[in-house]
């Protein structure tokens, strides 16, 4: 839990923000580009589909990290200081931007500021009655509900509408613009949404072991049931006791896969994988966690081609 704190503030660079993107000059220069900084890829992805060349945007974590330790570099807090919107996924995903906050200080990013967009308000959020323990001071424990909901594909409805609306507040003259690059995204996701649902119809149904609790709102649009997670809770490395009883029961009940991501430990998912007689497949959490995965609608399709694959040999 300590690695909570483990956000790190490299060590100074001589003149802050000397290296700006091209972007962010254009955007001071001349005004009329909205200068964003997200907390994820996928949430830069949904920016970038909504504002199209009216924006420049950035994210503060890589595509794959450990959500509890994530680098932030000098230039990136200058990029944020003079972002017009930072855009998060809120709950309690992000522990590491407390620390952002106090080093960029500035009200305007403080949570319900004016440049702050937390995208959770519009979601209707899973396990937020499951009883945890709330830690304010800043660990992924998902004690306000489960915040991984950008992987269900229909989110993107809610997500985009924020997104959409915070950018018409800055540049009120470009609302429709705004307003049609997110059907656009919205119609092609209702196209591969359908297409995705074909794919994995066959396996509706299909009981899974997660490593993370990463997969509920995935599992839920695509008909997968979860029934454990590796972690006993979120962020807790797993015991032998009770990996034992999670392999026993794995293996009673029937569970064909176990879902894993780029950041697990890989031994314990291959050694649960094994035991149980399940097969691994791992998934990609964000976009950009796979060259294929290069914006929102292929990190589904990579994740769906995946699973197919994989639940056609557990058959
Ligand atoms: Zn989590």
């Amino acid at each position: 839990m300590l690695r909570a704190l483990g956000l790190v503030l490299v060590a100074a660079v001589p003149a802050w923000g000397a290296a700006a993107p091209d972007g962010l000059r254009l955007a001071q220069r001349g005004g009329d580009v909205i200068d964003v900084v997200t907390t994820s890829t996928d949430l830069k992805a949904l920016v970038a589909a909504v504002g199209g060349e009216r924006v420049v945007v950035e994210s503060l974590a890589p595509p794959l990290h450990d959500p509890h330790a994530v680098e932030i570099t000098p230039g990136q807090l200058a990029r944020l200081r003079s972002a017009a919107l930072l855009v998060r996924i809120g709950l309690d995903h992000e522990p590491w931007l407390a620390r952002v906050r106090g080093a960029v200080n500035d009200p305007r990013f403080a949570p319900g500021g004016p440049s702050d967009v937390d995208l959770s308000r519009g979601i209707d959020v899973l396990q937020s009655q499951t009883p945890r323990v709330r830690n304010e001071r800043g660990v992924h424990v998902h004690g306000f509900g489960n915040p991984h909901y950008w992987l269900d594909p229909m989110n993107a409805r809610p997500m985009t509408q924020a997104i959409a609306d915070a950018l018409a507040r800055l540049a009120s003259g470009e609302r429709e613009a705004f307003a049609r690059n997110r059907s656009r995204l919205l119609a092609r996701l209702d196209a591969d949404l359908a297409r995705w649902t074909e794919n994995l119809a066959p396996y509706r149904g299909a009981r899974v072991v997660a490593y993370h609790d990463s997969w509920p709102y995935f599992a839920r649009r695509f008909g997968l049931v979860v029934v454990a997670t590796i972690e006993p809770a979120p962020g807790v490395p797993p015991s032998a006791a009770s990996l034992a009883e999670l392999t026993a029961r794995m293996k009673e009940t029937g569970v064909r896969l176990v879902i894993a991501e780029p950041s697990a430990n890989a031994s314990i998912a291959s050694q649960v994988a094994a035991r149980s007689g399940a097969r691994l497949v791992t998934l990609i959490p964000s976009v950009g966690g796979d060259p294929e995965a290069r914006d929102y609608p292929t990190l589904f399709e990579v994740n769906v081609r995946r699973l197919t694959r994989t639940l056609t040999g557990a058959r």
